[in-house]
């Protein structure tokens, strides 16, 4: 069986990671079975791309598309010429994809027309939000692809809902998680944690990319100074995206608590998270990581396309504004953490039970 793994950006890497050390698994076992890695260029920076090859081990692509940024649809276009290129060049059996970004929709779509199977790894999440990006490409993906691999019960009774055969879904738990569990042993400190002072639990991690949080100036500065007078005592680690730094412009110089350091690599990163205090951020992927770790966690978004998160993990979906921020954060100060569990299947073993699920029905 030969499958065409697509990846694009920062989370997509994390989640193929697994699912390659489990193909290689099989092919040492004698199976026939190879992979062929099409990086699409989405996320370029070192930060985002090439540190977590190295970082996770993940083999050098054999083609990149080389697409960089654009507007949305000058990007899904740009990976859609590309990536049916690759595939008239280099037959596949199947085209396996992971998560939501662009590149995720865009060569699913592809892959299709071109009358290829399509397998979409994190299916069946929905937050309900149509003007995010992201909800775009899971409700196209799912729309299309043939094999469906979900990381709870819930995601799966939605691509019920929106009618997909049962027979077609797999419950097979979360390879975000297999990558946490994999590589836990390996976490690092930063350079800048003695430089800093940090100290473990006496900090908190931010973390904010959704264009409704950074985008605008004024908002994104409010948000910033409110969440610099609720740290109090405690210093606030947010590595920043350039371009979010950007918009500040020089306004960064105004806050006494945050500490504003580059994108981590995912070692330096996990650490951190794993030994805070706590996490603010509107990422989706991190509200499962800090679940998992059991760091509380408060989501800057008004609603998650992984609800189990909070009603079986760390999460606390806050909103959007920074009122609604100190309000929840004041109750957590005053309660503390509140029991919470690991979601069902999220044990280190997703990108197993994937691969053996296509080798049985491919
Ligand atoms: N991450 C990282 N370094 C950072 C920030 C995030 O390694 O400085 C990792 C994080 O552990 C998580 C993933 O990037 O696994 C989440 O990516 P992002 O927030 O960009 O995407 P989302 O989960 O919102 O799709």
């Amino acid at each position: 069986m030969k499958i065409t793994i697509v990846a694009g950006a920062r989370p997509n890497f994390i989640k193929i990671a697994p699912i390659i050390k489990a193909i290689e698994k099989k092919k040492n076992e004698g199976v026939t079975i190879s992979f062929r890695l099409v990086h699409t260029g989405q996320h370029y920076d070192k930060n985002l791309s090439a540190t977590f090859f190295e970082e996770l081990n993940i083999p050098e692509p054999n083609c990149n598309l080389n697409v960089k940024s654009g507007s949305q649809s000058v990007q899904t276009a740009a990976i859609m010429v590309a990536f049916e290129e690759e595939l008239l060049e280099n037959f596949c059996d199947l085209v396996l994809v992971v998560g939501d970004v662009n590149s995720t929709m865009a060569c699913a779509i592809v892959a299709k027309k071109l009358n290829i199977k399509v397998a979409h790894v994190e299916a069946g999440i929905r937050s309900g939000d149509i003007t995010m990006p992201e909800e775009i490409n899971r409700i196209v993906t799912d729309s299309i692809s043939d094999y469906f691999f979900t990381t709870s019960t819930w995601a799966s009774e939605n691509l019920i809902k929106y009618g997909t055969e049962a027979s077609k879904i797999h419950f097979v738990g979360n390879v975000m998680i297999d990558t946490l569990y994999q590589n836990l042993h390996r976490i690092t400190k930063p350079d800048f944690w003695e430089e800093h002072q940090l100290e473990t639990e006496k900090y908190i991690i931010l973390t904010l990319h959704r264009p409704s949080n950074v985008d605008e100036e004024q908002s994104l500065n409010k948000l910033l100074l409110g969440i610099d007078i609720l740290a109090k005592d405690k210093k606030v680690v947010f590595p920043i995206h350039p371009r979010t730094k950007a918009i500040l412009g020089t306004s960064v110089l105004e806050f006494k608590n945050i500490l504003f350091v580059e994108p981590q690599g995912y070692l330096a990163f996990m650490y951190l998270v794993k030994n805070s205090f706590a996490v603010i951020t509107d990422s989706g992927g991190i509200s499962e990581e800090t679940t998992v770790l059991e760091i509380p966690c408060f989501t800057l978004r008004e609603n998650t396309e992984r609800p189990e998160t909070q009603s079986i993990g760390t999460n606390t979906l806050v909103g959007v504004s920074i009122e609604k921020l100190q309000e929840t954060y004041s109750s957590f100060l005053e309660n503390g953490k509140r029991k919470s569990g690991i979601p069902e299947l999220w044990d280190g073993k997703a990108a197993e039970r994937i691969i053996s699920i296509l080798l049985e029905k491919l």
